[in-house]
């Protein structure tokens, strides 16, 4: 009998390259969250002293004055937003996502934030009952367009940290805090996948969202941290919207074992671990015509670099894409991050392997090749099929 759940489950073993994404199981959970979420699953708890415990250790870790765990970063998108619109006032939380009786309930945000992540930014806003006004144009957003779509019925004015939203022409964070307060308007961050724990607070923003089970290895689980009126705010939600939201004892008990271990994890020997990997797999392709592995940082500055792998089909006798499928299949499936794969290229990004991973991506990596290598025609179907293929959804069947 194997012990991997998966193969117990009828599962494939996948090796995960392609980051830290929900839809795979979002990362490894640190030992240290394992065993306090085994721990607090047989025990009852008192939940309101567990959420203050998690604000000490939320604040100590974001430098923020207050906080707590919900369901996800999602969820503390919508609690955020309905936390400006109500304030504490209990009956006010109990008719959202009603709004007519709220004096504000409008969240203005910058038109290349209004993205996805798995799920629409701004369906958070709108599932707290608020409007979103939209900043700007997808590639251009200015300070006097954000001043002129606030109005006194502006709740918040919400700033998308991620890789998903548009990487240029978007305003700084220090200009939309700028903006924002000299207005009356509180500014909440979405840095769901982000490393810095205090720098959005630190810049002034009102409140910063994270998730748990990014790359601080947590349980499946949202933070909200920043203000303490209102973290207060957002937390009373969990009596009304928030209900539908709610995050278990073991989630928030291996958060804040996730952000305790995340404050003494040997991050340089992580870092160290993570570039021998990107070697190994520069070394592993160099040889191979057509394809060109070059090292990237982070799109946001996150601490993590990337191996960007393009494809010259013609050279490589393969297209990116059908590389990038051919290592998700067979025994030993490696799932690259393949977004941006119309342009003939994908990452292998490596936060999230166990000891040995690394090398068995770099055997798939020569075994596919060889095999396009050795191909007389080049391995090449077509990317509209690819697209339509991959956005049909059959499940359960
Ligand atoms: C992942 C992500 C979210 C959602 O986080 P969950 O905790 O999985 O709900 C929100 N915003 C951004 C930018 C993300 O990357």
């Amino acid at each position: 009998m194997t012990d991997d759940i998966r193969l117990q489950m009828g599962l494939r073993p996948i090796i995960n390259a392609s980051g830290t994404m929900t839809s795979l199981g979002a990362s490894i959970v640190v030992p240290e969250a394992v065993a306090a979420v085994a721990a607090a699953l047989r025990q009852f708890i008192e939940i309101g002293d567990l959420q203050k415990r998690a604000s000490a250790t939320i604040a100590r870790l974001t430098g923020g004055e207050a906080g707590f765990v919900t369901a996800s970063c999602a969820a503390a998108i919508t609690l955020s937003v309905a936390a400006t619109m109500t304030g504490d006032d209990r009956a006010a939380i109990e008719r959202l996502p009603d709004t007519r009786r709220l004096s504000r309930d409008e969240v203005v945000i910058q038109s290349g934030h209004m993205v996805g992540y798995g799920a629409p930014v701004d369906q958070g806003i709108r599932l707290a009952g608020a409007k979103p006004v939209p900043v700007g144009q997808a590639t251009s957003a200015e300070g006097w367009q954000l001043a002129g779509a606030i109005t006194e019925r502006t709740a918040a004015a919400l700033y998308v940290v991620s890789h998903h939203v548009v990487q240029y022409g978007q305003m700084p964070l220090g200009e939309f805090i700028e903006v924002a307060h000299a207005r009356g308007v509180p500014v909440i961050v979405d840095a769901a996948s982000e490393y810095d724990l205090r720098g959005f607070l630190a810049a002034g923003a009102d409140l910063a969202l994270y998730s748990s089970h990014k790359f601080l290895g947590g349980p499946t689980g949202g933070i909200v941290a920043g203000r303490k009126d209102l973290v207060r705010a957002a937390y009373l939600q969990n009596n009304g919207i928030g209900r539908g939201m709610k995050v278990g004892k073991e989630g928030i008990v291996g958060t804040i074992a996730a952000l305790e271990a995340w404050e003494r994890r040997d991050h340089h020997g992580i870092r160290a671990r993570e570039r021998a990997a990107l070697g190994l797999w520069q070394e592993t392709l160099e040889p191979f015509a057509g394809v060109a592995p070059v090292i990237e940082p982070d799109p946001t500055g996150n601490p993590l670099d990337r191996l960007r792998v393009a494809v010259d089909p013609s050279a490589a006798h393969i297209t990116a894409w059908d590389l990038a499928d051919g290592l998700g299949r067979g025994a030993r499936p490696v799932i690259v991050r393949d977004h941006e794969v119309e342009h003939g290229y994908f990452y292998l990004d490596p936060c999230n392997l166990h000891p040995g991973q690394a090398e068995i991506v770099a055997e798939r990596l020569n075994e596919e090749l060889e095999i396009a290598r050795r191909s007389n025609t080049v391995i090449a179907t077509d990317l509209t099929e690819r697209r339509r293929r991959r956005a049909r959804s059959t499940w359960p069947d």
